[in-house]
């Protein structure tokens, strides 16, 4: 009989590198733990039994980072606010496609997000940001952050690296640059984001200050199969895990991935004191999610093609910004060569006739659903300037190309005829 206890972190056989797709089936878990149970169970419980009262002071001092031997208990849990073994499955699984060291389960995309900048971003320190951001985000980093003493800079998400380096020295010149936060492909107009330059910027900011600022970036739009920004120097890698990776539109969790264990320690503590931790029930349907990823979202990358295409064919439709259409020649279409390998599934679309037209396509719709969100099996549209962006001030949304004619499509992985046919009579009815 092979040891399974020996092999739950097993990463190559023989020297065969293991995949992502196969240890995302496994990683993590050892059945014999759980009475030889193929599947992790959920684990349903608040707090763990310490095996003695000298162990429980141990746990709380390595809790705090000073270090400590257990002397009996082997498991490190505590209580469900710090750790659980079905948010430590998930949390070993989330690392691997994005190739990161260590990661964090949050509540919801905005309990990541808004964590790990309070972590990151002391009183004092100033922000670097891309625009346009996931609307709650640009609301969050531009209203709230400067409430508690963290002044935030923008650039615009396809700037040059002269020009985001411009921008940096004015954040170190306010205070030291603790941030630099971007997403990429950027909600809702797909603007892709150079991670490399943000991290030769990084690099230049250290050289002049000695304090080298954190890469955050939000990878929710294209999600870990397309594109992989630990690989080009983010530090860390946020996603709202209600989207791809959760896939099927029934649970709100978020993710942190670290490029290093530092920086992510640096946020769980923060987790722990904000108590934006995920349920070990949600973990449990995220591990399951984990499985199929990589097949969801290449089946919705091909119907998003498709649809992209019958888009861009008709003359109702002003234009598309789907990623798959970039020219050569356009520095956008470098970023997206070297940086990705698929245009994902969620793109936008400006309709001929702006707001009106926009509201009779989408009150038209029989298959597609209209509501916010995305990347999951269902396919769906939204309206941002009205919906998920309508927070952000009107001059800033304009800027960001967030007009009225602006729609959201997120490509879900049904036949993509049925699509086409829903598309169809719903543009024919504009
Ligand atoms: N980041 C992006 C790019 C998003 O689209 C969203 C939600 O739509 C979020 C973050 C926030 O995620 P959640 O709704 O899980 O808090």
């Amino acid at each position: 009989m092979s040891d399974v206890s020996k092999s739950y972190r097993k990463r190559s056989i023989d020297g065969h590198e293991i995949s992502p797709d196969s240890l995302a089936i496994c990683y993590g878990f050892d059945p014999y733990m759980s009475e030889g149970a193929v599947k992790p169970p959920i684990f349903m419980t608040s707090t763990f039994l310490f095996k003695s009262a000298a162990d429980g002071e141990a746990l709380f001092k390595k809790l705090r980072g000073e270090g400590a031997e257990l002397v009996d208990n082997a498991n490190d849990l505590i209580y469900t606010r710090f750790n659980n073994p079905s948010m430590e499955v998930l949390e070993d699984r989330l690392t691997l496609y994005d190739e990161g060291v260590s990661a964090l389960a949050f509540s919801s995309g905005m309990a990541a997000i808004t964590t790990s900048l309070l972590a990151c971003a002391k009183p004092g320190s100033t922000i670097l940001h891309t625009t346009p951001l996931y609307g709650a985000t640009e609301v969050f980093i531009r209203n709230y952050m400067p409430s508690i003493g963290v002044k935030a800079f923008e650039v615009d998400a396809t700037a040059s690296e002269d020009e985001i380096y411009s921008e940096a020295k004015k954040a170190m010149a306010e205070g030291s640059l603790s941030v630099i936060y971007t997403e990429s492909p950027a909600n809702p107009t797909n603007a892709l984001v150079d991670i490399s330059a943000l991290s030769r910027v990084k690099e230049k900011c250290r050289e002049q200050s000695g304090v080298s600022p954190s890469i955050l970036c939000d990878n929710t739009m294209t999600g870990p199969i397309g594109h992989q920004p630990i690989r080009f120097g983010a530090d860390v890698v946020l996603y709202s895990l209600s989207k791809y990776i959760g896939g099927h539109s029934d649970l709100i969790a978020g993710a942190a991935i670290g490029a290093n264990k530092d920086v992510v320690d640096q946020i769980r503590k923060t987790r722990n004191f904000l108590g934006s931790t995920l349920d070990p029930h949600s973990c449990w349907l995220l591990t399951r999610s984990l499985e199929t990823v990589k097949l969801r979202m290449e089946k919705s990358f091909e119907n998003a093609r498709i649809c992209a295409e019958y888009l861009r064919s008709s003359e109702k439709i002003e234009s598309v910004l789907y990623p798959g259409f970039l020219e050569n020649g356009d520095p956008q279409k470098e970023i997206f060569d070297q940086q990705f390998t698929a245009a994902g599934s969620t793109f936008s679309f400006y309709v001929a006739g702006g707001k009106l037209a926009a509201f009779k396509l989408l009150d038209n719709l029989q298959l597609i659903k209209l509501a916010v969100s995305l990347g999951g099996t269902e396919s769906l549209m939204c309206h941002p300037s009205s919906t998920t962006h309508s927070g952000v001030a009107l001059e800033v949304r304009e800027r960001m190309g967030i007009t009225d004619g602006l729609v959201r499509f997120s490509v879900g992985i049904n036949h993509p005829d049925d699509l086409i046919a829903d598309l169809r009579q719903a543009i024919e009815k504009i």
